[in-house]
């Protein structure tokens, strides 16, 4: 019979970009279940703080802030964790990017920020399912990609980051259908959350009650509420979702 419990004690859990907003709310969420979970970003201070809260709710976790752009980086952190815990049960692809300079019309945004972009939110994922790609197969694990409403439909003047999204939502299709039956390979796609990615919208009345008009739930998500689908996904209560993109946006883009 299906676990119907949220029991991760023993295992091991690596959370890219988890030392904030979304990926913050993840990192706790593992945690409260027992996981070990290890919480990395490109700012040293963020990871010691992030992975002090793991050790707070009794879990271990190791400090490896880590830029996800940098192959070698994100190589040296997955071997870091196999060594210190033998085996890797969850990766969440998090981390990711929608810099300011990348939004407008198509003609005005700079290929540069295009490139910046794919680097981090597409690339970057790439990296971390084939770093840890090896021992996820050998626990019978789990990938989750954090993708976006915007890898799902078209959002104007934010073609960079629509684009890596997209690609994100194929990249875990694809992925899923080669790591079958021994890896399960899913996506979340949220609407907007209240994290430092969207303080710019939210400052912007017009914008903000704009979105909100479109929104039927009348309110930007928690990351709270992104996390547990997150966690959902990866336990035994999902055993049988691969290759499943799961929408997560308050019904804004339900026809
Ligand atoms: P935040 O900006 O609040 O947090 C982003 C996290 O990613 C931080 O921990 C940041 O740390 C880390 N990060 C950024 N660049 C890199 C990098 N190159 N390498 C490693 N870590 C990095 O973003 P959110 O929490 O809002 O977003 C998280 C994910 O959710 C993203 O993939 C985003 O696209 C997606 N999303 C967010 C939505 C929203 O409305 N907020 C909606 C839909 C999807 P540091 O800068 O210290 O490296």
């Amino acid at each position: 019979m299906t676990d119907m419990t949220l029991d991760f004690s023993d295992q091991v859990v690596v959370v890219t970009g988890g030392t904030r907003g979304i990926g913050r709310a993840i990192t706790e969420a593992f945690a409260a279940t027992g996981a070990n979970v290890v919480p990395t970003s490109r700012t040293d201070a963020d990871v010691t703080e992030a992975v002090e809260a793991v050790q707070e709710q009794g879990g271990e976790s190791l400090a490896i802030p880590t830029d996800v752009s940098d192959k070698k980086a994100v190589k040296n952190l997955f071997v870091q964790v196999q060594d210190k815990f033998g085996r890797i049960d969850t990766v969440v692809n998090n981390a990711g990017i929608n810099p300011m300079g990348a939004l407008g019309r198509p003609e005005a945004i700079d290929v540069d920020e295009f490139d910046r972009t794919i680097n981090v939110n597409l690339r970057g994922a790439f990296a971390c399912a084939r770093g840890a790609g090896s021992a996820l197969q050998a626990s019978g694990g789990s990938l989750i990609n954090i993708a976006s409403v915007g890898g799902v439909v078209g959002i104007p003047r934010q073609h960079p980051y629509v684009a890596t999204k997209h690609g994100l939502v194929g990249l875990t299709k694809s992925l899923a259908l080669d790591w079958a039956p021994d890896v399960r390979v899913n996506a979340v796609a949220p609407g907007y959350v209240t994290t430092d990615l969207t303080d710019g919208i939210r400052e912007n009345e017009d914008l903000y009650q704009h979105l909100l008009d479109q929104t039927p739930m009348d309110r930007f998500a928690d990351p709270d509420e992104i996390a547990a689908p997150v966690v959902f996904l990866a336990s035994e209560m999902a055993s049988y979702i691969t290759g499943e993109c799961l929408v997560v946006d308050g019904g804004w883009i339900t026809e």
